[in-house]
């Protein structure tokens, strides 16, 4: 069957319908559509209209010839190679069939026509217009199946590309010359927060950290100038919440064919863990060397802060407390915005005087706030001026961290978000922990070392009072033998009651010596638990009286008078040495600071055992030494104007203590001191019992103290 398209169209031009009529017949056939025009104008309107497989045209016509008419064909695109057939009279000349191959004749007809000729030549350009288009559809199928094919290729390009756009690990962004987005993938708003729609609104510059946008203008510049291919950097991007987003940026240029800027490639990866990591290693390294540096606290907690600041929070607080005799507080506050200076300043000491610091710095749980204000509400005993200035420095999110060495808490480090919006997460809690941590040490090791240092101190200041005062017995002792020594060689006699005023002088000097030196042992032997206690039925007021009058000539040389009231007896199981030893410092002390007062002494019975007091009113204690006169070499006087080692209440509370008992002092300056013992009567906790000598022995442990003050 044929098609439609197999359908040859054979076009007749002639003037003659005789001769129209006539090739009809010839050449009418299935397969074959004939068309005929009478004049050259009516064929070259069907030419503009069908596409011929022949066109047999009659030389001679009336107002356009043949050669007129073909010519006019071949102007044509599509007409110009359709086969013409000249008809032309018998007898034509040379002439005339030239111009006709001129103009495009393919072939001649000599009339009358010879129907064979006629429908064999007609035939050979039938079959081969019908070739010719085969070959032409062929051509075009092949052409539609590569078109699809490309058009399927491109399709699954494109799907690729748009499957791996959005499912790409890393951020990819497309922006216009000028900085706005232009398409972005969902990775990318993922990491800077904004929604496509929204990041759609904005440029490059709104969303870049302002310090990081003139560098990459300059960057995008040195692109389109053709001097580099790609630009890459880790700059910061501001994350919709506030929050700056570390990213490793890749930037290359699209030019459309013409090579004219298309848009900017953007390939961003956050890499804002690492760079938080990298910074804490920072933090955490820069802080131990500041605090391995310098054992001067204040300012290496200064610098701490300052390093904390820069890397963790908008300002930072250490407060530690401060052991030694003075206990007290060492605050530090730094804010990252430097005209917050005084404000911090003020802030400081705000907290050194909120009457519940160390409530506050006791707390030993570290954790994280959302609002610093409202978790300082909750403890801070601040003031309206405190509120006012915490306000100042701005009291966001913050972490609260416990600074502790050996269970001992020692302060806390406050870190503060103040204006930048950002959360603490338990990383950030860690570094802050491990920065504690670090800090604690270095607060531990400048306590130990000032500590140390002040050993030292007290060492050799002792040192120094020691030789003074074992020299001083020895100079008067040398003098009275000098004296001696000089009769007995002049050969002069001494009266014996001269004689023996002079060895009594020597014997009191030393007396004085082995009184000292026997203080010094007793510290010796307290220091290593070698301190005992001999423990047999004693007279409290018995002991008081024997002791009173072993000191009556210092009392006169004093010019004390002493008042002694007693219960008739004041009986417990105590060593009686030790408790002369008592007696003997305190009421010592009574003199020697005494500035020549009455001093009253009452011994009593108690329901627990027996209470001894000692009153002078002398030159008095300072209410901050009163805890320090009972330590080791302690001494609330000048050593030039009053002789001592600061030892005999360190041993008198220890002799104390050993008998389980109680030492308390009320003074005031200027107008006297009160010492009270306190002593059960019997000991408890004792040592088995010394057989021989039917004595109870305890032994005075060096941590083995007990407050010195109780009532
Ligand atoms: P010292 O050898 O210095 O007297 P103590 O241990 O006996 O040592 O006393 C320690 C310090 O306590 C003295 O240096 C002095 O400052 C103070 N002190 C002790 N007793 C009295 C007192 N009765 N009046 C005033 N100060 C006293």
């Amino acid at each position: 069957m044929q098609s439609d398209d197999d359908i040859a169209k054979i076009l007749i031009v002639d003037d003659y319908r005789e001769n129209i009529l006539a090739l009809d017949g010839m050449l009418a056939r299935p397969g074959i559509e004939i068309l005929s025009a009478p004049s050259g104008v009516d064929a070259l309107r069907l030419v503009l209209k069908h596409d011929f497989a022949v066109i047999l045209m009659d030389v001679l016509m009336p107002s356009m010839d043949g050669f007129e008419t073909a010519s006019l064909i071949r102007t044509r695109e599509a007409s110009k190679h359709t086969p013409i057939i000249f008809l032309t009279a018998a007898g034509s000349d040379v002439d005339m069939v030239y111009r006709g191959y001129a103009v495009g004749a393919v072939d001649y007809l000599v009339k009358p026509l010879n129907p064979d000729v006629v429908t064999a030549k007609v035939a050979v350009f039938v079959d081969l217009f019908r070739k010719s288009r085969r070959i032409h559809r062929q051509e075009e199928a092949l052409r539609a199946a590569e078109r699809e094919r490309g058009e399927a290729a491109l399709k699954e390009s494109d799907a690729l590309y748009e499957a791996s756009f959005n499912a790409a690990a890393v951020g990819i962004a497309l922006t216009a010359a000028d900085g706005r987005w232009l398409r972005m993938n969902p990775r990318f708003c993922q990491i800077t927060g904004y929604s496509r729609e929204e990041a759609l609104e904005l440029r490059f510059q709104d969303i870049t950290h302002p310090d990081d946008v003139a560098s990459e203008v300059a960057a995008f510049k040195q692109l389109i100038a053709r001097e580099i291919d790609t630009y890459h950097r880790e700059k910061r991007y501001l994350h919709k919440e506030g929050h700056t987003v570390w990213v490793d940026l890749t930037v290359s240029l699209l030019r459309d064919p013409a090579g004219r800027p298309k848009h900017f490639i953007n390939v961003v990866e956050d890499i804002t863990e690492r760079r938080r990591a990298e910074e804490r290693q920072r933090l955490l390294a820069g802080a131990s060397q500041i605090l391995l540096r310098s054992l001067d606290r204040r300012a290496t907690l200064d610098d701490v802060a300052q390093l904390a600041v820069g890397s963790l929070c908008d300002w930072c607080m250490i407060a530690t407390t401060t052991g030694g005799d003075n206990p007290g507080y060492e605050v530090a506050i730094v804010h990252a915005d430097p005209t917050l200076k005084s404000t911090t300043r003020e802030f400081r000491q705000r907290v050194l005087g909120v009457p519940n610091l160390a409530e506050i710095l006791a707390k030993n749980q570290p954790q994280t706030t959302a609002d610093f204000a409202a978790l300082a509400a909750d403890s801070w005993k601040l003031d309206y001026q405190g509120w006012e200035t915490l306000h100042r420095l701005g009291a966001g999110p913050a972490m609260v961290v416990p600074l502790s060495m050996r269970e001992q808490v020692l302060g806390q480090i406050v870190l503060v978000a103040g204006s930048t919006p950002r959360k603490f997460g338990s990383r950030d809690l860690e570094t802050a922990q491990d920065l504690a941590q670090r800090v604690s040490l270095g607060v531990e090791n400048a306590r130990l070392y000032h500590q140390a240092q002040e050993a030292v101190r007290a060492r050799d200041e002792f040192l120094s009072i020691a030789s003074h005062e074992l020299r001083t017995p020895l100079t008067p002792l040398h003098i009275h033998f000098q004296r001696l020594l000089r009769k007995r060689t002049g050969d002069l006699e001494i009266a014996p009651q001269q004689l023996r005023r002079v060895l009594e002088r020597c014997e009191r000097q030393v007396r004085r010596l082995e009184a000292l030196i026997d203080n010094l042992l007793d510290v010796s032997r307290i220091s290593s638990g070698r301190l005992r206690l001999e423990t047999e039925t004693v007279d409290l007021v018995e002991v008081v009286q024997d002791v009173a009058g072993r000191f009556a000539e210092e009392l006169s040389a004093a010019g004390c008078q002493l008042q002694l009231q007693s219960d008739a007896t004041v009986q417990g199981e105590w060593d009686r040495l030790r408790l002369e030893q008592v007696v003997t410092n305190i009421l010592g002390n009574a003199i020697k600071y005494g500035c020549g007062k009455p001093i009253e002494i009452t011994v009593e019975k108690t329901s627990a055992g027996g209470r001894l007091r000692i009153q002078d009113y002398g030159i008095g204690i300072n209410g901050e030494d009163l805890n320090r006169i009972f330590r080791r070499f302690q001494r609330a006087v000048s050593s030039r104007s009053y002789g001592g080692l600061g030892l005999g209440l360190y041993i008198t509370r220890q002799i104390v203590d050993a008998h389980n008992g109680t030492i308390r002092v009320e003074s005031q300056p200027g107008v006297g001191s009160v010492f009270v013992v306190e002593l059960p009567r019997v000991l408890q906790n004792h040592a088995p019992s010394d057989s021989e000598s039917g004595s109870h022995r305890t032994t005075v442990t060096k941590n083995g103290s007990r407050p010195h003050a109780s009532n």
